[in-house]
């Protein structure tokens, strides 16, 4: 379904409530998924973009971030674009998944345009009372923070749910964003060798400045990509493999690629692509592996990711994910390139 342009009045904001003037926004695999149409129970319309930051343009009454500064208009901030998590349902408490809270809305995906400006693209965006805020620390650029976006908070809660210990050697299925910020955390983290399955050559070129060793190409076979991460491993498979391809085949390729009792973490299943067909056997039980759903992010995973960018900016190229800037009323060329995979990210600046 196309994007089209429309006029909201500004809100009239409740007590708490609050006004961010947009920065910039990005063009993530889950926006091209929502253009197709391919995500459940999307209240359409919607006003895409969930992970933006810009300047606090006005808030009603006293907003605090989350460690309880007061915030001024005109300071940099990025927000959490979960929100409404409960806190109190069998998800939130006993199960500790508050990821799988039912009350959960994501900003740009599953919350409306009829209930207000609940999206980055647009030149403004409504912080309802009780989203989480946070100022950008001083020397993280809009560019940095959106450079790695939704797929660096993803890849925090990745790297948390693969247990990766120094010196382990992984393998990331995937050269997206959440499979390059994936790479970058999995060095961090200690990995003794980081490879990165993907294309076009463009990630692949980038995954290695981010902090991969090595990375194979889809141009080779799925044969003989499983024989080069076994060269890799000495034969013996990887002791943790990270799907983040989105494809029912990449799960079958990446549980061969796992080595006996190792961890496997699927996180880049966001929609519904099919089934994929396994030996239980052969590939889980008498291999011993351990496979791990990563679903979402929480506010740990987002503010972890402001003091990696803080920390890391430097040496992680974080903001050249985001390769190009598109307005608002280039949106549908941008979903195409976004598509097409002709960039590593497109992002959206609803002011140009
Ligand atoms: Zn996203
Ligand atoms: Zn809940």
């Amino acid at each position: 379904m196309p994007v089209e342009l429309r006029e909201f009045a500004e809100p009239d904001l409740p007590v708490g409530g609050a006004l961010l003037r947009t920065a910039l926004s990005e063009v993530c695999g889950t926006d091209v998924h929502l253009w197709h149409g391919r995500l459940a129970g999307v209240p359409y319309p919607i006003i895409p973009g969930h992970v933006t930051t810009g300047t606090l343009d006005k808030a009603r009454g006293s907003l605090k971030d989350v460690q309880g500064v007061e915030l001024r208009e005109g300071d940099r901030l990025a927000f959490f674009d979960v929100h409404r998590t409960c806190g109190k349902c069998l998800a939130c408490t006993a199960h500790r998944t508050p990821t799988r809270c039912p009350s959960r809305r994501v900003y740009g995906i599953t919350d409306s345009a009829t209930e207000g400006l609940f999206g980055g693209w647009s030149q403004k965006v409504y912080l309802e009372p009780g989203v989480v805020v946070a100022k950008l620390p001083d020397r993280v650029t809009f560019e940095d923070y959106i450079g790695g976006g939704c797929g660096l908070l993803t890849s925090v809660h990745i790297i948390e749910r693969s247990k990766i210990v120094m010196g382990d050697t992984v393998v990331v299925q995937g050269a997206g964003a959440v499979g390059m910020c994936t790479a970058a955390l999995a060095r961090k983290a200690g990995a003794g060798k980081v490879i990165v399955i993907g294309a076009p050559q463009s990630r692949l070129d980038l995954s290695l400045a981010m902090g991969a060793d090595e990375v194979i190409g889809l141009d080779v076979s799925p044969e003989d990509r499983l024989a080069r991460v076994m060269a890799l491993t000495g034969g013996i498979g990887a002791d943790v493999v990270v799907e983040a391809a989105g494809s029912p085949r990449a799960f079958e390729e990446g549980v061969r690629m796992a080595r006996n009792g190792g961890a496997y973490v699927i996180a880049g299943h966001y929609t519904n692509t099919g089934d994929s067909t396994i030996n239980a056997h052969e590939h889980i039980n008498r291999k011993h592996l351990d496979i791990r759903g990563c679903w979402g992010s929480e506010v740990g995973h987002f503010l972890r990711a402001l003091n990696i960018l803080d920390r890391y900016r430097d040496e992680i190229p974080f903001r050249d994910i985001g390769a190009r800037r598109f307005g608002l009323t280039q949106i549908n060329e941008a979903l195409e390139v976004a598509a097409a995979l002709a960039i590593p990210k497109a992002l959206v600046d609803p002011w140009s």
